[in-house]
């Protein structure tokens, strides 16, 4: 059918081609002459048709040039990386940005040109089972035997790329080498197998420091990073990329506070977040955590600061305030087998741990409700901690850490008589530059006659305001240097100090918004464990934090905390995980300057478009245009960051946390100035205006009436 319909076609083609040369089966074969002025008007035909096609044909010929123009310069080849695209770079960190996804593209292409291999690789096997085994003989080369079993495929092929570009970035000079042959060892932490028994407490673990030539102030023996992830989990890649970093800065555990984040499961399943971690990727990272010599100490908040639970309809009935989801009610049996739960699951999880951080920090309510109300706050704080302590020494063979807080006001003869000194560990705790403001010499005094081991927590980010994006490194520093004078000082009065945590609050409690993330606060981790490590501050640290942090012109910056405290200058060409997030930061902090500027010129300093202006729809066209003139500048800029934002953070979080940081630092922004625009559109659509006085819209109070001592008659 289709061949017959497509030989009529291509017969009605030919008898029309043949009617134009004025040649065919009946016509008689024309002389020469005739033959070439033949042609002369089929060429003029030809020529005649494209000419009445001439239209069609030029757009065509445009569509074409466009197209080809388009891909031309859209399409990048991989080892060109990154073009400006035309947008002209003016800022600085617009310059870094270039450079950084310079190195993101040649990564990228690395990656890609993996990804082939291991799927070439692959593709050779016809089975899943076959494409398992060969992923699974080669992982089994870097990685403990019983590591991959965790792992999803997709994982796996991960880690595989991971490890095969690690390989090659170790066939070129590792820093990690070069910082060794500077004499600086890595931390090498002996974990020993846990004891069934906890009574042998006096045997401190064998942990060996870094090795410096200056005389060290003091080096706590373990250097713990608190990941709070009650905020911005990162992405379980980002664990597998610091981990190292934080290795050969000195650290040799982590503190690691899931909050809502873990996977709890039965009765608990409703208090996991959408996001939480599964169980495989959290033996994941402790896996991985072992594998860089970092013990893992888990913290789960037992008392105080229960908000992720107590907000729930599920757990509501064990609270100590009804309206008020902090605390538990400590006297409510249905709190301690809740409680009891929470640290079985947890500790399923990280069953190696020898310690457990059970939190108790800022129980703010206590003794409120009718049952608790008969008993004093400090007995009833020390009777429940001492419930959950037990459970967790006689249950779980670990030994538990408090926050120190709640014991400050208690006696040394309250704190005995509830075995205190024998069940728990505490963890003195504070972020001010002077620790024996909150931690005078009584309190030391009091708990050296308690406690033969203790607990120090510094903060490397999170203290000192709740929406920061980028901490104060100096008073970070100030901090931590604080402390390894005051355990220098102290030790003497304790069997030992166990070690420091190094907090990084991300937020500072469960309903709070997100402070400093993680990728924009390493350089002030970096900075404060090197020095914990080392045991004091010197020159030698910055040049150390460059080599960690892969920063490039490394000579031409330096450190310089009184005028720099966030490090944006010092550090802003360096090229560590999540530093886009660090340089993002920057861009945020010098466009919302901006805007705020602009913005607050608008609608304060200028007279035109004041809240007045807007309510009465009473402005001069003229002048709304000219405060309007320089909108689509600023409105790009921040287009721009955000664009930025995004890219960057999609790194390290999943959307929900890109997407929580843009709503609260940037959003804003943006809802202010599209206000700004429609009422400036709105404004000028007058042509007519009312006489004044304008109509009110308060209501002024009915004057009093004055006698004037005039008699009107
Ligand atoms: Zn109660």
């Amino acid at each position: 059918m289709n061949t017959h319909r497509s030989g009529l076609i291509g017969q009605n083609r030919s008898v029309r081609f043949i009617t134009a040369l004025n040649i065919g089966p009946g016509s008689t074969p024309p002389p020469d002459g005739k033959m070439r002025e033949n042609i002369r008007n089929s060429i003029y035909i030809i020529i005649m048709s494209l000419w009445r096609r001439k239209y069609f044909l030029v757009s065509g010929a445009i569509v074409w040039t466009v197209f080809y123009l388009y891909l031309h310069y859209t399409t990048v080849p991989e080892d060109n990386g990154y073009t400006s695209n035309g947008i002209s770079v003016k800022h600085p960190i617009d310059i870094e940005f270039v450079n950084y996804n310079e190195r993101i593209n040649q990564q990228t292409s690395k990656l890609k040109s993996l990804t082939k291999a291991t799927e070439n690789e692959n593709s050779k096997s016809s089975t899943k089972e076959n494409v398992n085994q060969i992923d699974n003989a080669d992982i089994s080369k870097t990685m403990p035997s019983d590591h991959y079993k965790h792992m999803t495929h997709e994982e796996i092929r991960i880690h595989q790329m991971n490890e095969k570009l690690e390989k090659e970035k170790h066939k070129q000079k590792s820093i990690r080498d070069k910082y060794i042959l500077q004499g600086i060892k890595p931390t090498s932490i002996v974990v020993k197998p846990k004891m069934k028994s906890s009574s042998d407490e006096t045997e401190m673990p064998n942990y060996s420091t870094i090795v410096t030539t200056k005389e060290p102030l003091y080096i706590p023996p373990l250097r713990l990073v608190h990941f709070d992830l009650k905020g911005a989990p990162p992405k379980i890649t980002y664990f597998k990329s610091i981990f190292p970093i934080l290795k050969y800065a000195g650290a040799n555990g982590i503190l690691i506070e899931y909050e809502d984040t873990f996977p709890f499961w039965g009765p608990l399943a409703p208090i996991s977040a959408g996001n939480a971690y599964t169980k495989k990727q959290i033996r994941y990272i402790v896996e991985l955590a072992k594998n860089h010599d970092l013990i893992v100490i888990p913290l789960i908040q037992t008392f105080g600061h229960l908000e992720f639970v107590l907000k729930l309809p599920e757990f509501k009935h064990l609270r100590e305030v009804e309206d008020i989801p902090q605390s538990v009610c400590p006297t409510n049996n249905a709190t301690l087998v809740m409680v009891k739960l929470m640290i079985d699951q947890i500790m399923a999880l990280h069953s190696d741990s020898q310690w457990l951080h059970i939190g108790c920090d800022e129980v703010y309510q206590l003794g409120h409700c009718s049952r608790c109300s008969r008993y004093d706050r400090n007995s009833l704080f020390l009777a429940y901690v001492r419930k959950v302590a037990k459970y967790v020494r006689e249950n779980h063979n670990a030994s538990p850490i408090i926050w120190d807080d709640m014991l400050r006001h208690t006696t040394v003869a309250e704190m005995e008589k509830y075995e205190i000194g024998r069940l728990v560990e505490p963890m003195a705790w504070t972020y001010v530059e002077d620790v024996y403001l909150f931690l005078p010499n009584s309190l030391w005094e009091k708990y050296s006659q308690v406690f033969p081991y203790i607990w120090t927590a510094s903060a490397f980010k999170g203290a000192f305001g709740e929406t920061l994006t980028i901490p104060d490194a100096k008073r970070h520093l100030e901090n931590n240097k604080a402390w390894l004078a005051v355990m220098s000082e102290n030790n003497v009065a304790f069997t030992g100090f166990r070690g420091i945590a190094l907090t990084g609050w991300q937020r500072y409690d469960h309903f709070a918004s997100l402070c400093e993330l993680l990728p924009a606060s390493l350089p002030s981790l970096l900075l404060n464990l090197l020095t914990v490590s080392q045991g004091h501050f010197d020159n030698e640290i910055f040049p150390k934090m460059q080599e960690l942090l892969e920063c490039s012109s490394r000579a031409h910056y330096h450190l310089d905390l009184e005028h720099d405290p966030s490090m944006w200058r010092a550090l802003g060409v360096c090229f560590f995980p999540g530093s886009a997030v660090f340089r993002v930061t920057l861009r945020h902090n010098e466009v919302a300057k901006s805007l705020d500027k602009f913005i607050a010129d608008i609608t304060t300093h200028k007279g035109w478009m004041t809240e007045y202006n807007i309510n009465h729809n009473f402005s001069s066209p003229l002048r709304v245009n000219e405060l309007l003139r320089d909108f689509s500048y600023y409105n790009s800029s921040l287009n721009m960051l955000q664009e930025a934002a995004v890219k960057a953070l999609r790194e390290v979080y999943d959307d929900d946390t890109v997407s929580e940081w843009i709503e609260l630092n940037i959003y804003p922004y943006t809802k202010k100035m599209k206000a700004i625009w429609e009422q400036g559109m709105r404004l000028k659509k007058y042509q007519v205006w009312p006489r004044r006085p304008l109509p009110r819209l308060i209501d002024l109070p009915t004057p009093p009436s004055i006698d004037m001592g005039i008699v009107t008659s």
